[in-house]
Order: structure tokens, then C-alpha cells, then sequence
């Protein structure tokens, strides 16, 4: 039997095509986009999450440009993602999101560079 691989959208790998992550950038959902704050499947042509409703382009943290919500920004190629400060966690969320995904706990925003 063939073993199909398929490219993965965020990090360009190919891993297997009944992979459930990518066991090279971790993501959850190598060939589809999900929303980042309710894991509803998104297309980046859809305006607002069909799951929650929340925007699916946001202004970069980092360079202002409207970005779509994936794991980096469209413009600049930062990554628009944090990391849960649960030690017992560590899933990275999206940079808006409240509460982990993954195990509920609140996330705090970490400011690189601290005071000015
Ligand atoms: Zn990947
Ligand atoms: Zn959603
Ligand atoms: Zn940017
Ligand atoms: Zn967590």
C-alpha cells in the first residue's frame, strides 16, 4: 500500500495524510485551518468563525498588517502564537485567547522586553 503524504499548511512538511498533528511544528490540524479560540474548522476565505463568530483576520501584534489567524503572520512571518503558562501544559494558543484550549487556565500575556 501507497502512503500518501501531504504537505502541511503551516510548516511546509510532508508527513502522512492520516497524521492527527504534525510531528514537525505540532500542529493539531496539518491540512486544515481551526479556529484558534473554538476549533471550529475555518477557511481562510471566511470572514468571521462560523463556530463562535469571532473575527478570522486581526491586526498583527507585531506589525499592525491584518493577518489571517493562523499559527504566523501573513506580512511579517511572526508567530502569533504564546504558550500556555501552565508548566503541566505548554500548548501554544493563540496570542488573543483568554484561556488555554487545552487545559482551561488563563493566559497571561508575556511582553517581551518587560519595562521600558
Ligand atoms: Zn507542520
Ligand atoms: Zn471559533
Ligand atoms: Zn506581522
Ligand atoms: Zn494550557
Amino acid at each position: 500500500m501507497a502512503t500518501y503524504k501531504q504537505q502541511c499548511i503551516h510548516c511546509g512538511a510532508f508527513i502522512e495524510r492520516d497524521s492527527r498533528f504534525c510531528p514537525t511544528c505540532g500542529s493539531r490540524s496539518p491540512f486544515g485551518y481551526t479556529c484558534p479560540t473554538c476549533r471550529s474548522p475555518i477557511q481562510k476565505e471566511h470572514r468571521i468563525c462560523s463556530g463562535c463568530g469571532r473575527p478570522l483576520r486581526i491586526p498583527c501584534p507585531h506589525c499592525g498588517g491584518m493577518t489571517f489567524v493562523g499559527a504566523r503572520c501573513d506580512h511579517c512571518g511572526n508567530s502569533l502564537l504564546v504558550q500556555c503558562s501552565n508548566p503541566r501544559c505548554g500548548e501554544l494558543q493563540f496570542f488573543q485567547n483568554q484561556k488555554c484550549t487545552a487545559c482551561g487556565k488563563k493566559i497571561k500575556l508575556q511582553t517581551e522586553g518587560g519595562r521600558r
